[in-house]
C-alpha cells in the first residue's frame, strides 16, 4: 500500500570529498527491508547526527545518507508480532537509526519491531524529541549514580559540557532530585539559563585545567561527564573518595590519560554508559521515569524547534561547540 509513497528527507551527499545536506524527496521503497514504517513527526539534534552530516567514516559509512539517531511517530506497517501495532505512536533511538540506517531527518523511517518503543501515555512525539538520546543519556547517567547509592547529602555533583544536549537534562534532572550541582561550562553567557536549570554553581572549564598531580583535594561526591579526554582525567582527580563518575561523550577527546590512583586509593568508580545498544525495556525505563517522575520542566520550556532548512546550520553549531539546549526537528515546519 505505501510502495509508491514519496517523502521529504534532509539527505547528505559527499561530492568531491565534501558533504553537503539538503532536502529532497525519496521513495518509500528505496528504505531498507524491515518490518515496521514509521511515519516520523519528529526528531531531535544530537552530536552523532552533526558527526554523521560532515561525513565521520567512523559513523557513517556511505553517503547519500539521511542522518538523525532520533524518531517519533506514528506506525503506518506493523511487523509480525504486532508490537508496536499500526496507528500507535513510537520512540526509536540508537541502534543503527542514523548511522547506516535512513535516520529521523527523513519523514519515513523503517526499522526492526526490538527498536519501537512505546510512547509513554504523558507524551507525544515533539514532547519525547525534546528528551532524544541526549535524555535518554543524561536519564541513564543519572541512573548509574543512583545504583552506587549517589546521594545529595554525600556533597557537590559535577556536570561537564553542562550547556550541551545530554549536559544540560543531567544539570536539571539531578538539581530535580536534589543534588549541589555544579555546572561546568565553557560559555560564560549561559550561567543565568544552567543556573535557571537548576545549578547552584557555574563553573569554567577552568575548573579542570590540567595539573601534574595525580590527586587533588576532593572536590565533588560525584559527576555525569559528557566531554571525556583531559576532562575526564581531571575530575578523576577531584572526586571524593567512593564517588562515581558517569562517562558517556567524548567531545574533548577519545584519550584518557589516568593513573590507577584515584581508583586504587580513593576507591573512585568509572562508569560507563551507552544508549545505543541497550535493550528496548532499558530504554523503556528510562522513558517512563522522564515523562514521569524525572520530567525536566525548564527544558520542556526551553526547546527550540526548527524546520529541515535550518538543519544546516544547526549542525555546525554542535561541530563547533556552539550549541546548547535541545533541539527539536519539527518535519512540519
Ligand atoms: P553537545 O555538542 O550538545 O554538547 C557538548 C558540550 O560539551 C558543548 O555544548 C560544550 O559545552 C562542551 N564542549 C564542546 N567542546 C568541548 C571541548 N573541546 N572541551 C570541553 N568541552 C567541550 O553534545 P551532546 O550533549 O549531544 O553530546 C555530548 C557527548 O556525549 C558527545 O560526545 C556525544 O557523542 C556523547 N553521547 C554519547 C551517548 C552514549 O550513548 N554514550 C549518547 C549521546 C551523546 P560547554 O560549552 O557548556 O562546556
Amino acid at each position: 500500500m505505501s510502495s509508491n509513497l514519496e517523502y521529504r528527507a534532509w539527505r547528505v551527499h559527499e561530492r568531491n570529498g565534501e558533504y553537503v545536506g539538503g532536502v529532497e524527496t525519496c521513495g518509500i521503497e528505496d528504505l531498507p527491508d524491515n518490518d515496521v514504517l514509521v511515519r516520523v513527526s519528529h526528531s531531535s539534534l544530537n552530536y552523532k547526527d552533526a558527526l554523521s552530516a560532515s561525513g565521520n567514516k567512523g559513523v557513517t559509512r556511505s553517503f547519500p545518507h539521511t542522518p538523525g539517531i532520533d524518531a517519533a511517530g506514528e506506525v503506518v506497517e506493523e511487523g509480525p508480532a504486532n508490537n508496536p501495532a499500526r496507528g500507535h505512536q513510537v520512540i526509536v533511538t540508537g541502534y543503527d537509526l542514523g548511522m547506516n540506517t535512513p535516520g529521523g531527518f527523513g519523514e519515513y523511517i523503517r526499522v526492526p519491531e526490538n527498536w519501537c518503543v512505546p510512547m509513554p501515555a504523558a507524551w507525544d512525539p515533539r514532547h519525547a524529541m525534546i528528551y532524544g538520546t541526549a535524555g535518554l543519556t543524561a536519564g541513564l547517567c543519572v541512573k548509574k549514580l543512583l545504583t552506587m547509592g549517589a546521594k545529595p547529602e554525600q556533597g557537590k555533583v559535577a556536570v561537564t559540557g553542562a550547556s550541551g544536549s545530554v549536559g544540560s537534562v543531567a544539570v536539571e534532572l539531578l538539581s530535580h532530585l536534589g543534588f549541589d550541582v555544579v555546572a561546568i561550562s565553557g560559555k560564560d553567557e549561559l550561567a543565568g539559563e544552567l543556573k535557571g536549570l537548576g545549578a547552584h554553581e557555574v563553573r569554567g572549564r577552568d575548573a579542570l585545567s590540567v595539573e601534574k598531580r595525580p590527586l587533588l583535594r576532593p572536590e565533588y561526591a560525584a559527576a555525569v561527564d559528557t566531554v571525556g579526554g583531559g576532562a575526564l582525567t581531571e575530575l578523576l582527580k577531584r572526586i571524593q573518595p567512593g564517588g562515581s563518575v558517569a562517562c558517556c561523550g567524548l567531545v574533548a577527546g577519545t584519550d584518557l590519560p589516568t593513573t590507577v590512583l584515584p581508583f586504587i586509593l580513593r576507591g573512585v568508580n568509572l562508569l560507563g554508559v551507552d544508549s545505543v545498544e541497550i535493550s528496548r525495556e532499558e530504554k523503556q525505563d528510562i522513558w517512563s521515569r522522564l515523562s514521569g517522575p524525572w520530567a525536566c520542566r525548564h527544558t520542556e520550556a526551553s526547546a527550540r524547534s526548527i524546520g529541515k532548512g535550518d538543519l544546516d546550520e544547526a549542525l555546525k553549531a554542535f561541530l563547533e561547540g556552539r550549541s546548547h539546549g535541545k533541539i527539536v526537528l519539527d518535519h512540519a515546519l
